[in-house]
């Protein structure tokens, strides 16, 4: 087992890698930039080092000064938790050339699936369903272009191979706007994402947005934990996730996780990963692998009793998986929301100091979060200020759990939007379970 790991993280997911650690008996190195001293997990941590100012390329993203951090601490390992440079494979790999082990995917996997139009071409290879489309990156022939919509039937999405968070989209409902489609696109890719590589996709209308969590050891061995449904969204960003899926069947879990595992043995995938679809009248779509662990990963450990956290330090320590496909049963529901500090109805951010705090408790409640009362919320970073996960033995359950627990949250001097979770958690056609990804913006008069 390792034997002391630098968390290249901050906030909740900062303090979730360390209770992993700690539990393993992992000493902990804990980095922060000069606004981010009083992180609970800073306080928590063996020993922390200050890799920077505020803003994040000065410090989360700077890569000389988190490796020089893992240096003079002797760590052994750098987790990078999500977002930051959890996905980039520079990163990945200058870490393991300095001779450090970094938890997470091979470079090369991480490059792989960070460029769309490679990860769609594995994808296949492996078995697992795409959404019909151009079959690699678009020319510059408008004909051929205009032939190869036509064949995938309008409308379509023109989206970037580079693309992420939402970005570089476009969609195209007739032939006279594809040609400049695709070029605005282009354009735009080559500005934000540095390669401007566009391809085209069959735009489906009202899908939902239901992923599978893989665990894969590198060694051969590779499972499946199930599906979360996130489809509760806000410009492309989640709000509220849940497992299992509403209306999953066992034998449509046991198809497509399969095929997520055979394309993770395919792969030499290592580490934990989540393949992301989007789900249409019964069918899956590929749209996109990521190859960390997800916000939203509390839910399948609640349903499934294996900690993912500790999964990953466990391969990236070498060992082969401790589960098998066999021993992953599912039992009960979950439910998670994202507490952001921001106005719960014009969504802009909300950071200063949090005055009262009281956290919700009770049977199946789990509250992951870094902040306590007098603790200050900077504004230079992500505004989600903790997760809020209940189980139930069903899904009516964990619901009327959830409603409890954000009664009880008091988050005082800033705002968030526990009054949107209450919203959510009532809402008629939630409660029924299998909404679409379009669902919350119509409900909140956005679309
Ligand atoms: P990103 O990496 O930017 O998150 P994704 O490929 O995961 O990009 O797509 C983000 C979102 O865009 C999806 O959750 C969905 O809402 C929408 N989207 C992407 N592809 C399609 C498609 N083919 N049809 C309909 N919506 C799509």
């Amino acid at each position: 087992m390792l034997e002391k790991v630098l968390i290249a993280n901050r906030g909740e997911i900062a303090l979730r890698i360390l209770r992993a650690c700690k539990e393993l008996g992992i000493k902990t190195v804990a980095v922060h930039s000069t606004v981010d001293r009083n992180l609970k997990h800073v306080l928590l941590a063996d020993e922390t080092i200050c890799i920077g100012p505020a803003p994040s390329p000065q410090s989360y993203l700077n890569i000389p000064a988190l490796i020089a951090a893992a240096e003079v601490t002797n760590a052994q390992a750098i987790h990078p938790g999500y977002g930051f440079l959890a996905e980039r494979a520079d990163f990945a790999q200058q870490v393991e050339e300095s001779g450090l082990v970094f938890i997470g995917p091979r470079p090369e996997s991480i490059r792989l699936m960070g460029d769309k139009v490679s990860a769609i071409e594995a994808m296949k290879k492996a078995g697992v369903p795409c959404v019909p489309g151009s079959d690699g990156a678009v020319g510059d022939d408008d004909e051929v272009n205009k032939a190869i919509a036509k064949r995938i039937g309008y409308p379509i999405i023109v989206k970037a191979a580079g693309g992420g968070g939402g970005r570089g989209m476009r969609v195209v409902r007739s032939e006279d706007e594809l040609v400049e489609s695709i070029a605005m696109t282009k354009n735009e890719a080559g500005t934000a994402f540095g390669n401007d590589m566009v391809y085209m996709e069959k735009f489906l209308e009202n899908p939902r947005h239901i992923e599978i969590q893989v665990l894969a050891d590198g060694q051969g061995n590779a499972i499946h934990l199930g599906e979360r449904d996130c489809s509760m969204q806000r410009r492309h960003q989640k709000v509220v996730e849940e497992a299992p899926a509403p209306g999953i069947t066992q034998e449509l879990r046991n198809f497509i996780g399969g095929r997520c595992v055979q394309a993770c043995i395919d792969l030499n995938y290592r580490g934990a990963g989540t393949f992301e679809f989007l789900f249409e009248d019964g069918e899956f779509y590929f749209i996109e692998m990521n190859t960390r662990i997800q916000v939203e990963h509390p839910v399948t450990e609640m349903i499934t009793g294996v900690d993912l956290i500790k999964e990953q330090l466990r391969i990236a320590s070498g060992m082969p998986l401790s589960i098998k496909q066999s021993d992953i049963v599912i039992r009960g529901h979950a439910v998670e929301c994202r507490i952001n500090a921001e106005d719960a109805k014009t969504f802009i951010p909300s950071p200063g100091t949090i005055t009262r705090f009281h956290p919700p408790g009770g049977n199946g409640v789990r509250w992951d979060s870094h902040i306590y009362a007098d603790y200050t919320v900077p504004p230079n970073y992500d505004s989600m200020v903790g997760k809020l996960i209940t189980y139930g033995e069903n899904r009516d359950i964990a619901i009327a759990r959830m409603r409890n627990a954000l009664s009880e949250l008091l988050v005082g001097g800033i705002k968030t939007n526990i009054e949107l979770h209450k919203l959510i958690m009532t809402d008629e056609n939630f409660n029924k379970g299998g909404t679409n990804i379009h669902y919350l913006e119509h409900k909140l008069g956005l679309k």
